[in-house]
């Protein structure tokens, strides 16, 4: 059960759809790519608007400038059933300013790149998306998670309001971007629920205008039995593997075809834990067939139909389906009821316990007895 519940349509919780949408299977670092995947969104659309959930395609170049996604796009601004957001790939989003020897191999971080030429970048694809879609961008993904005080300011600066690259628990220091670089973002300090970024410092809450809403990833703590048998796992040859398997230190939302019962349990901790969101994503090459290493057939797809249909009936009752934006001014509005009238019980989440920032990673693990199983992350792009 929901520890409270409130807002005018009875439900607190907000259920935020996130789907960076981009070219096909990246995962095989494509020279050529194609982004066939958009056909398969609107089979997608259509079973979110049947929960009335509401989804923010976050949407790189090579799909601000396909035909067929560019017309799923518009229909879905102009029945208003979600938004339209930016993702932004640097190695192949214009202007094309080589980093490496081989962009298209190393697909560097946007944050190695100069500040003018992240500037340039950001301006393009925006100006492109408003021009395309005819509305405002406000949200946005960083490629590959990677992310600095730099680059929140330039998006503050573009009139973003909204940031989800934050992902509590991760660290992809040891993912290189550039060869000559520093690995990705290390965000294991970082806050589990949304706060207005500290320009200075972007993993402390501030005044910057740009709300941050980290992806719901849990952590487990395993205990007792499970404990015991995770430790001797890991002591035997190959254990490693099979104990990030069978029993992972986190958990996403983020179906993998193998994790029902996971997503299940987070919505269950969210409602235990007396969070204000949930934040689901996945890519748009996820829903085609061969479009990633998780869903290689036809009958991966269905699997994952069915896991959806699985969360969406369990979140049905108690969330609300809202797109980032749509969060934003909630939290917004929640925020200045609090300052005005300091109406006790009126939210759901960390506010209603007067931690505006919300807990960090690290404060709160869940405790675990009999996780599901859950695939090791197969990284993102
Ligand atoms: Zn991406």
């Amino acid at each position: 059960m929901p520890c409270c519940s409130h807002s005018s349509n009875g439900k607190a919780l907000a259920f935020l759809i996130t789907i960076d949408t981009e070219g096909d299977n990246l995962w095989s670092r494509p020279r050529n790519i194609k982004t066939r995947n958009a056909e398969y969104l609107p089979r997608f659309q259509e079973l979110c608007e049947k929960y009335t959930l509401k989804p923010t395609y976050l949407t790189n170049w090579e799909m601000a400038t396909c035909r067929c996604f560019k017309e799923f796009g518009r229909d879905v601004v102009r029945r208003n059933v979600g938004e339209i957001g930016m993702h932004l790939h640097a190695w192949n989003s214009p202007p094309l300013t080589p980093l490496t020897g081989d962009d298209f191999t190393h697909m560097p971080y946007l944050t190695e790149y100069p500040e003018l030429t992240i500037r340039e970048k950001v301006g393009t694809i925006t100006e492109r998306l408003q021009e395309t879609f005819s509305v405002k961008m406000y949200s946005h993904r960083s490629g590959r998670w990677a992310f600095d005080e730099t680059y929140a300011r330039i998006l503050a600066d573009t009139g973003y309001v909204v940031d989800c690259s934050v992902t509590p628990h991760i660290s992809r220091r040891m993912q290189l971007g550039s060869p000559n670089g520093r690995g990705g973002t290390d965000y294991t300090s970082f806050p589990e629920s949304a706060y207005f970024m500290d320009s200075r410092d972007i993993s402390q809450s501030g005044d910057s205008g740009l709300l941050e809403i980290p992806v719901t990833i849990i952590k487990h703590g395993f205990r007792g039995l499970a404990g015991a048998f995770r430790r001797g796992l890991r002591m035997l040859p190959k254990g490693n593997r099979l104990a990030r398997r069978f029993f992972p230190d986190v958990s996403w939302l983020r179906p993998n075809g193998h994790n029902r019962r996971s997503l299940l349990r987070i919505v269950s901790v969210a409602r235990e834990q007396c969070r204000d969101y949930v934040e689901f994503m996945l890519h748009s090459s996820e829903f085609m067939p061969g479009g990633s290493p998780s869903f290689p057939t036809a009958g991966s797809i269905e699997s994952l139909y069915d896991d959806l249909e699985a969360l969406f009936d369990a979140v049905q009752a108690d969330f609300v389906g809202l797109t980032l934006k749509e969060y934003y001014d909630r939290f917004k509005l929640n925020r200045r009821s609090i300052a005005g009238t300091t109406a006790q019980g009126l939210l759901c989440g960390p506010m209603a316990l007067g931690v505006e920032h919300g807990l960090r990673a690290g404060q709160r693990e869940i405790p675990s007895t009999s996780p599901a199983p859950g695939k090791a992350e197969i990284g993102a792009t």
